[in-house]
């Protein structure tokens, strides 16, 4: 008699405000079976478009009109697997895998979902206020139609919680910062997690062995400095604002600014908010933050967008620059992320300047498009410059399954 294998399919999550992410996927094989999407939830023109890819020739399916929250945007994602004979009543479905973003200084680790994690996830709010509320909805529905089945939280602050406090701190008032739990917390480190290991793995060394900037260039972008596969510093803070500038942040600033476009221009404290989160970054400075649609500009000789690709570049040499600093000896520089994966004249223009750092990139290799984690970096340099596809559904897949199968030791090695 055969006894069946443990069940090995995770569906991850990711919840946000109007929309929930997903993807099925086998972490025993890293196969993907289905990944989709619902956007727009709560409004009248909701879009869930589902793609599945466990049996070959399988089409895309779309769905339009109004689905009013997230438990009918799970409820239809439940149907479409369901569809694909990989419902959530599926005997192989090991866990359902969150991801959330802000785990504070407690969870170092994804963890188990239970009532008192979850209200920890809750007391966490005012520090993530735009990003907890949608996971801890996503987790209560996903709770509500499999209550037997175990949830597992994965923290995007978890990676960065090794940060020495000399990184970590502010230097402000200890006592205001203690209250109020103002310190830097850092963001996609699943991502970090994930583009360090795999460089290590390129390098053919123990992530142990190896010291890697990891650089996150998406819509959000991050830098980190990793020793021996422990995070030692990121760019982002408090909040996901800080540090490299972004797609629509502004990423560093003088913290007077927000003082002044109160007190001098006049604005609330929301109209600022919304200002350097969402109307600033490359936005903010030419109108695009598509860094294709920025390339085409600068190609056709256009002025605002070269500035704004200078400033982003500027910004991100010195964080290179910083890190390089604080690491004392640098085995590589990861690209990872859309514009990281894909902008060859962002990473030239980052590492131009830097040979005698022993940072270089070969122009040839760098134009290669590949989906495949690759090292651009010309033979003779010391620094290996490597452009790594990040994987965070993955790496949530694989992490959630350590944990429902009593592994979790093993995790982040
Ligand atoms: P998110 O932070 O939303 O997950 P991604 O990592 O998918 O973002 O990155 C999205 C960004 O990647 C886009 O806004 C665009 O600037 C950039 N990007 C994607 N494809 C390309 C490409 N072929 N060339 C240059 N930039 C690209």
């Amino acid at each position: 008699m055969t006894t069946s294998p443990r069940p090995s399919r995770i569906l991850v999550l990711n919840s946000g405000s109007s929309s929930v992410k997903y993807q099925l996927l086998d972490a025993r094989d890293d196969a993907r079976l289905a990944v989709g999407l619902v956007e727009r939830i709560g409004e009248e023109t909701s879009r869930l478009v589902h793609t599945p890819l466990a049996h070959e020739g399988a089409e895309r399916r779309e769905r339009t009109g109004p689905v009013a929250d997230h438990a009918s945007a799970l409820k239809a994602v439940a149907e479409e697997l369901a569809q694909d004979g990989l419902g959530l009543d599926s005997p192989e479905l090991a866990a359902i895998g969150h991801r959330v973003v802000h785990g504070g200084l407690r969870f170092t680790r994804p963890t188990v979902i239970t009532d008192e994690v979850l209200a920890e996830i809750e007391r966490l709010v005012p520090v993530a206020p735009l990003h907890n509320p949608a996971n801890i909805t996503g987790i209560r529905t996903a709770q509500a139609l499999r209550p037997d089945l175990p949830q597992v939280a994965v923290f995007d602050t978890a990676f960065h919680t090794t940060m020495p406090e000399s990184a970590a701190r502010y230097a402000i008032d200890v006592e205001t910062a203690d209250a109020h739990r103002i310190r830097r917390y850092g963001f996609h480190g699943t991502s970090h997690a994930y583009v360090s290991r795999r460089t290590a793995e390129l390098l053919g060394k123990d992530p142990s062995e190896v010291n890697v900037i990891v650089l996150h260039l998406g819509n959000g972008a991050s830098a980190s400095a990793v020793r021996g596969g422990v995070c030692v510093d990121t760019s982002m803070g408090l909040t996901p604002l800080e540090g490299l500038v972004m797609g629509t942040r502004s990423g560093d600033l003088d913290p007077a600014v927000i003082f002044h476009l109160h007190r001098v221009a006049g604005m609330s404290v929301d109209e600022i908010d919304a200002l350097l989160n969402k109307k600033s970054g490359l936005v903010g400075l030419c109108g695009d933050n598509d860094m294709r649609e920025i390339r085409r500009r600068i190609d056709e000789g256009d002025e605002r967008a070269r500035l704004a690709f200078d400033i982003y570049v500027h910004r991100l040499k010195k964080y290179l620059g910083a890190y390089y600093a604080v690491l004392g000896r640098v085995d590589a520089v990861a690209f990872t992320a859309g514009v990281g994966e894909n902008a060859a004249p962002v990473r030239e223009a980052a590492i131009a300047g830097l040979e005698e750092l022993g940072v270089a990139v070969d122009a040839e290799l760098n134009a290669v498009r590949s989906d495949e984690p690759r090292i651009i970096s010309p033979s003779y340099a010391r620094v290996a410059v490597a452009v790594v596809p990040t994987d965070e559904e993955l790496e949530i897949a694989h992490q959630t399954f350590a944990v429902v199968n009593g592994a979790t030791e093993e995790l982040n090695n």
